[in-house]
């Protein structure tokens, strides 16, 4: 079945209320868009964002698996709904790498995300150890299995992103074989883990993507679309990255 394109960009911790014009910007074009567009900001700008873009897919970007609770510096999903969110990533790697988060704590994130009624982009992939080592492949399949919530009931409000760790902010991005090859590997395991819903999961490629390679991936099968980091900062590089899926 066809998949719409989901073009989310990752603000990271970038973005103060002056730059609450770019989120503008970015909603007017993605309302005559024809795929889905998202922006997933800090967790101090998500409320005011929503303000200046009603109607815009704004999300956050980890969320607790808890409610509430002793939890100091961290952000619910019942908050980030409050808020105003209808998304969240979890697991991307820089929280991986840097928090320690477990598969098993990506988990427990996307199903209280889930449960709470947010849409999720659940992060994986490999280092250039594991890519240079043949290892992508079986490593990467081995962390969808180990993070995937235990089940989904609407996939249109799930989906993965591919992000090779080495290609974030790198310039670097894996050939388009490459691509195309984990992306039918997701798929597989997608379809074992959710039978046919596993077909409406979209499986989104992460890292280094701009207005000059998106074209090119997107025509990947299997690519239903992309996190983008630096490139969504700015109207000028994000917009045509839209404009590439929507094509
Ligand atoms: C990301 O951090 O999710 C990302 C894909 O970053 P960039 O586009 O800057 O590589």
């Amino acid at each position: 079945m066809a998949r719409r394109k989901l073009v989310a960009g990752n603000w990271k911790m970038h973005g103060l209320a002056a730059d609450l014009g770019e989120v503008t910007v970015i909603s007017m074009a993605a309302e005559t868009a024809a795929a889905d567009v998202a922006l997933c900001l800090p967790a101090t700008l998500i409320e005011r964002a929503v303000r200046a873009a009603p109607g815009f897919a704004i999300g956050g970007q980890d969320v607790h698996r808890a409610d509430k609770g002793a939890h100091t510096g961290c952000v619910s999903a019942a908050m980030l709904l409050d808020a105003g969110a209808r998304l969240t990533i979890v697991g991307h790697s820089e929280r991986r790498d840097a928090q320690g988060e477990s598969d098993t704590d990506v988990k427990a994130k996307a199903e209280a995300a889930l449960a709470a009624g947010l849409d999720v982009i659940l992060c994986i992939g490999e280092s250039d150890q594991v890519r240079e080592a043949g290892r992508a492949v079986p490593t990467v399949s081995a962390q969808l299995d180990a993070s995937l919530p235990a089940a989904i009931t609407d996939p249109g409000r799930f989906s993965i992103a591919y992000e090779p760790i080495w290609a974030i902010g790198t310039g670097k991005v894996p050939s388009i074989a490459d691509i195309g090859e984990m992306h039918a590997a997701l798929r597989e395991r997608l379809i074992a883990a959710y039978d046919e819903a596993g077909e409406q999961v979209r499986i989104l490629y992460g890292g280094s993507v701009k207005a000059s390679n998106a074209a090119e991936i997107f025509a990947v099968p299997d690519v239903d679309g992309a996190l983008v980091g630096g490139a969504s900062l700015k109207p000028s590089d994000f917009l045509p990255i839209v404009g590439a899926a929507a094509s």
